[in-house]
């Protein structure tokens, strides 16, 4: 008999009263609301684990990196327990001819029922010779893989639109996930790399739920890309004031004034960094005194200096969705903070139970 998600976490050690906490702190973190605890409980005690198999391709790793470097172990614990991650490359034991059969055992024994998740992209230039896995191009691994898959994860920018293999004049032919699987229910994560606990999140909301959360216009979960860093950023109150660095290191620079004229692109840019933040909700790139350079947007490495400021940009000082102009997603902010929250209770719990 497949194991469930909780007959896994239990063998880990993890307790009841931990395990329901997760599924409370988790529904908030998702903007659902206590009510939806009990149903996150029933998924994970009652449905069977989701083979995932995490596949690479032309990039940097940063995901991954961002992914089992979270400050919060015990929820990569969780997560990894949730999904059975039977292929990793860069993770696994496992290499050469033992690696690549468990991909083939996973394509056959759960056919139509597991989940891709990719990190990085195919080139197309000379037939896929530019990435090369297992022997074969990239290109016929990842159709192969993903003909039997029932969703298609697309982690990161590389492999949401391209990112900077993608650069002009692109002489790989690098090219996003989507625009190769067509066939396929796709999420797309995008940023450089992305925030590790929107990475877990998406991933429990879509074993729990069995379905793809809701997606905004370019196929990015809205409860964590549905506002502006802009929106929510803590030197808000300065660019409304008209109060802005002019250079580095100026005087209204190490005021903490707001860095739109030093370049920054959170007014342009839809992700959770100025909310959730980074490494456990310590700090944030425009915290750490750098501008937003716009990485989870699609195009983000082509659109001139990361220096320059933004010009032509309508409605600019008002609240925004991605999809609609004007338009705040509620509950937003809340699951953001609330993410935080889950993965600080989880640590907690952790160590407590240590
Ligand atoms: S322009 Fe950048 S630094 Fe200024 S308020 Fe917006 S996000 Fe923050
Ligand atoms: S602040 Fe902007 S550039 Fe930095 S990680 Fe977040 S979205 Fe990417």
């Amino acid at each position: 008999m497949n194991e469930t998600f909780y007959d896994v976490l239990r063998r880990q050690g993890i307790s009841r009263r931990s395990f329901l906490k997760f599924c409370s702190l988790t529904a908030a973190s998702l903007g659902l609301g206590n009510t939806f605890a009990p149903k996150i409980a029933n998924a994970m005690e009652t449905k069977p684990r989701t083979p995932v198999i995490w596949l690479h391709g032309l990039e940097c790793t940063c995901c991954s990196e961002s992914f089992i470097r979270s400050a919060h172990p015990l929820t990569k614990d969780v997560v990894l327990s949730m999904l059975s991650l039977d292929y990793d490359d860069t993770l696994m034991a496992a290499a050469g001819h033992q690696a690549e059969a468990i991909i083939e055992q996973v394509k056959s024994k759960y056919d139509g029922n597991y989940i891709v998740a990719v990190e990085g992209n195919p080139p197309l230039a000379e037939d896929g010779m530019f990435c090369i896995h297992g022997g074969r191009p990239f290109l016929e691994v990842l159709k192969e893989t993903c003909a039997g898959a029932k969703a298609i994860i697309s982690w990161g920018s590389c492999a949401a639109y391209g990112c900077v293999q993608a650069a002009k004049p692109n002489p790989t032919q690098a090219t996003p996930i989507h625009k190769v699987i067509s066939d396929k229910p796709i999420i797309k994560v995008p940023g450089c790399p992305p925030i590790a606990e929107v990475m877990t999140g998406v991933i429990a909301y879509i074993l729990t739920f069995d379905r793809l959360p809701e997606l905004d216009r370019q196929g990015r979960p809205k409860m964590f890309y549905g506002q502006r860093i802009h929106d929510k950023c803590y030197r808000r109150g300065h660019f409304d004031a008209g109060q802005f660095a002019e250079i580095w290191d100026d005087e209204a620079s190490r005021k903490g004034y707001c860095l739109y004229k030093v370049g920054c692109k959170g007014p342009t840019t839809y992700n959770a960094c100025s909310s959730m933040r980074w490494n456990g909700g310590i700090s944030w790139p425009v915290q750490s005194g750098h501008g937003c350079i716009g990485c989870s947007e699609d195009g983000f490495w082509d659109k001139g200096s990361f220096y320059d400021r933004i010009v032509g940009m309508d409605n600019f000082g008002i609240e925004a969705s991605a999809d609609r102009v004007g338009g705040p997603v509620a509950g937003v902010v809340a699951g953001a903070i609330a993410t935080h929250a889950v993965v600080t209770a989880l640590s907690r719990s952790k160590k407590k139970s240590d």
